[in-house]
């Protein structure tokens, strides 16, 4: 890493980096979480606890319900700096106490993307200083060196980028001497990406906390805002292990890998889902987009353009990508489709075949 370009300005931007996390820590370390009062609060921070009770709720609904935590700028220089940046740890600590994978993932990601436009700021400024804070943070995050003209190694590249989206894969790239050029809307979605899964592991690494009742609280607010799951599976024993996991893992929230949403999609629409049922089952991902959702659901169908759908994942290459839970009921099938003793078959732009295991039949 370069020599720490960061000055304690940019703490509240990057909490998450080891030095913002000592700076805090030095306010924080007198503060009885369990139980908070305001002279405590005030002594260290220099708000009342029902403001910072405020502005630690008001990050955690805008990260649950809009997916990006709220920026607060009504305070400036050294104050805002502690501030802010207790809000980020009592809210991440607030999250682990939830327990919830779905608020954990969500939140994190929306912090993600809450320092993402930091780091784009940094870029769009065109000061060599602000390139190397966003050099600085990137590597800090993501633990992989990014140069100042915005090129990755291959192996960085490979296990950072995205690249089940066609744009991102490394033949469609151009490379020079062992780096791939990335653009900086690309830098922000490696960073955001790289940042939530920092978090997520900060915030799942911690010990179950004992939060003061008015801090328990805010668990039960945000709560309020974590999307109930469609009703649209109704027979879950007729699907095999593979599948049921993946939609147990999507309901309780986790983050199912691009693999698994695959597999789900062409799985569940060859059954005989429609597109829009299909498409539902997504809204508890953390990340969420419906606009996205849809559209990638309508591409691998291929129905509306009239052409073959992609195909389900054979059980092969299912046990390769880790999302194969095969148990006695699978038998000797090859593919999730002859699960229940169907003889399966290949997506059709006609919808799915006769012979096919539908959601509605007995
Ligand atoms: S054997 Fe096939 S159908 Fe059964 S869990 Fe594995 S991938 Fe799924």
């Amino acid at each position: 890493m370069t020599d720490e370009p960061l000055a304690s300005g940019d703490f509240p931007k990057y909490p998450y980096l080891p030095e913002s996390m000592k700076y805090i820590t030095r306010y924080l370390a007198r503060l009885d979480l369990g139980h908070m009062d305001d002279r405590s609060v005030e002594e260290e921070l220099g708000i009342g606890y029902a403001e910072l009770r405020g502005l630690i709720g008001g990050r955690l609904i805008s990260a649950i319900r809009d997916g990006i935590s709220k920026v607060d700028d009504r305070y400036s220089s050294q104050m805002y700096d502690a501030v802010s940046m207790a809000s980020f740890i009592i809210s991440s600590i607030v999250v682990r106490a939830s327990n919830d994978p779905y608020i954990i993932s969500r939140f994190s990601l929306a912090e993600g993307r809450r320092s993402e436009r930091f780091l784009l700021d940094e870029l769009e400024n065109n000061s060599m200083a602000g390139r190397q804070v966003a050099v600085y943070v990137f590597q800090g995050a993501s633990g992989c060196s990014l140069t100042m003209d915005l090129e990755l190694t291959v192996p960085c590249y490979l296990r950072l980028a995205p690249q089940y989206l066609a744009g991102w894969k490394l033949v469609n790239r151009s490379l020079s001497n062992g780096y791939v050029k990335v653009l900086e809307h690309e830098v922000g979605h490696i960073f955001r990406e790289a940042v939530a899964k920092k978090i997520r592991g900060i915030i799942e690494g911690m010990p179950q906390p004992t939060l003061d009742p008015s801090l328990k609280g805010l668990i039960g607010d945000i709560l309020k805002y974590k999307p109930k799951p469609p009703a649209v599976i109704t027979r879950p024993e007729r699907y095999p292990p593979c599948i049921n996991v993946a939609l147990k893992k999507l309901k309780d929230g986790e983050n199912l890998p691009h693999s698994a949403r695959f597999m789900l999609a062409t799985y569940l629409l060859r059954v005989g889902l429609s597109e829009d049922e299909v498409a539902s089952i997504f809204v508890t991902a953390p990340d969420y987009n419906e606009r996205v959702t849809r559209y990638q659901v309508q591409q691998i169908s291929g129905r509306k353009a009239g052409r073959e759908g992609y195909l389900v994942p054979s059980c092969r290459k299912l046990l390769t990508e880790g999302l194969c839970y095969r148990d006695e009921s699978c038998g000797t099938i090859t593919s999730p489709l002859q699960y229940g003793g169907h003889t399966g078959g290949r997506t059709s732009a006609s919808g799915p075949k006769p012979d096919s295991p539908k959601e509605a039949q007995p």
